[in-house]
């Protein structure tokens, strides 16, 4: 059985982990269909080591960096030939 201090350790857990939900999902809301997409093609292809092979995290929100500017890109060039909704869906079964 959990005691009250174990119960209030939890409860400030969880509400820290609902306000990192809440600000990735203000954040996702603020981007453009392009970086959606680039956000989705980085996290399914590279397979690079995040600690000293791919910059995406050390300036996540800067999309004038190499890593974003080169899933950009991508997106730029998919989404001139198939709508957002579409590639989601290529996506989700690739
Ligand atoms: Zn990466």
């Amino acid at each position: 059985m959990k005691t009250i201090k174990m119960l209030e350790e939890e409860i400030k857990e969880k509400e820290c982990e609902l306000a990192e939900l809440k600000r990735r999902k203000i954040k996702f809301d603020c981007m453009t269909q392009e970086q959606r997409l680039a956000t989705k093609l980085h996290e399914r292809f590279c397979h690079f080591n995040h600690t000293d092979q791919c910059g995406w995290f050390y300036c996540e929100d800067d999309w004038s960096q190499s890593a974003q500017k080169n899933y950009i890109e991508k997106a730029e060039k998919i989404l001139l030939i198939v709508k957002y909704e579409t590639m989601l869906e290529i996506l989700s079964v690739l």
